[in-house]
């Protein structure tokens, strides 16, 4: 049978590092293409085009610099060109674009291709409540979507530093057929059926990030940040069980995208990042993620308003103290101070 053809939606800084490895996999199994179509949001660096630079020296200068990617890699300005013909399409832009970036593919791709999302954050309904970024993908182009998430800070994997990862699919085959494409030593892949979690927690631990850098730029000290991580997964299980019900493994959120992502990022992440900075600069969010980020986009405080309109209009804000202070804070409508307060409130269950 024809050879899979494999596709990236996104270029950023995780879908650059994510292009490393799939280009390099598909060159170790006989049955994928040895193309890979990556999708980059057109953009002039240094009076060039993106795609150009990517295509003739094989790096995202502004994105994920001063790593090369495999030749395999090839930069494409369009995303249905991208995805026309593709067997398995990789989807890693930051939520706030996913709708925009799917729309002209729908009827337009194979019926039987498979999607994975690296997504974290979730779409909202038009009615109100969330929908995970691989249902909307899924609803929106008829295919089975997986989702990846996991303890991965995209420059830590970029160097090839050891991390694991979790792959949360109801479908053995796409199971099989992603491991291969994605598992290296360094990059240990674990297959769970329960996606719900999986891509939940990969959502949630965003907003446990943003309320470990206001501990660290209100000086609150490890044990502090301790605490808002322990609260942090306790409201991501509170989360999970009263909106998705009592049919998912507690033992996802031991997982790489449980209880290790939480952590990385509330080390290492670019929501802890400028969150601090946000306490100790006064500025905004919005101007400190143009002025420090460089075209990369937080997730965080996104998620964390999705979030909140969801708890107030089930009436549960009380059940969900830290999401609803870091939404509260991120807002400006109350001080970084008062996280403190908030981390008083853990609800009895
Ligand atoms: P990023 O933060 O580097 O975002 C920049 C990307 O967005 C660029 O490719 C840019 O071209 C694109 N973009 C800007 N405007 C756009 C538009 N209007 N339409 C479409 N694209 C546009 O992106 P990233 O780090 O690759 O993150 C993508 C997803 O992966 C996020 O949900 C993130 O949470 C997740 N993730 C990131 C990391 C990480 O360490 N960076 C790790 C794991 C998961
Ligand atoms: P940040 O978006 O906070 O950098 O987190 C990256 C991540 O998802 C690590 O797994």
């Amino acid at each position: 049978s024809a050879l899979k053809k494999i596709c990236l939606i996104g270029s950023g800084n995780w879908g650059s590092a994510i292009a490393k490895i799939v280009g390099h996999n598909v060159t170790k199994f006989d049955y994928f293409d040895k193309t890979v179509k990556m999708y980059v949001y057109e953009e002039i660096v240094d009076g060039r085009k993106l795609t150009e630079i990517i295509n003739t020296d094989h790096e995202n200068v502004k994105y994920l610099p001063g790593h090369k990617l495999p030749e395999t890699i090839v930069a494409v300005p369009d995303a249905l060109e991208t995805a026309k013909d593709a067997d398995v399409i990789i989807f890693v832009v930051p939520h706030q674009f996913v709708e925009r970036t799917c729309a002209p593919l729908k009827d337009k791709i194979k019926p039987s291709a498979i999607g994975l999302s690296l997504i974290k954050g979730f779409g909202e309904k038009a009615g109100g409540g969330l929908v995970l970024i691989s249902d909307l993908i899924s609803e929106t182009l008829g295919i089975k979507v997986s989702a990846l998430m996991g303890a991965n800070l995209a420059h830590e994997v970029a160097d090839e530093k050891f991390c694991e990862t979790t792959i949360g699919t109801e479908d053995e085959e796409s199971g099989k057929i992603l491991k291969d494409l994605l598992d290296t030593p360094n990059f240990r892949v674990t297959i769970v059926r329960d996606r719900y979690t999986v891509e939940v927690c990969g959502a949630l631990k965003n907003i446990v990030g943003c309320a470990a850098g206001f501990s660290d730029g209100l000086k609150l000290g490890d044990n502090s940040k301790a605490a808002v991580i322990r609260l942090g997964l306790k409201e991501m299980i509170r989360f999970v069980k009263t909106f998705y019900g009592d049919n998912f493994e507690l033992s996802t959120f031991f997982e790489s995208c449980g209880v290790a992502d939480l952590i990385t990022t509330c080390y290492g992440g670019r929501n802890r990042k400028i969150s601090e900075a946000f306490v100790t600069s006064g500025k905004t969010i919005e101007e400190l993620e143009k002025e420090l980020l460089n075209g990369q986009r937080l997730q965080g405080p996104q998620t964390a308003y999705e979030v909140l309109n969801l708890l107030e209009a089930k009436n549960v804000t009380d059940r969900f103290p830290l999401f609803y202070a870091v939404a509260m804070i991120c807002k400006g409508i109350i001080p970084p101070s008062s996280l403190i307060e908030y981390l008083r409130k853990e609800p009895s269950d």
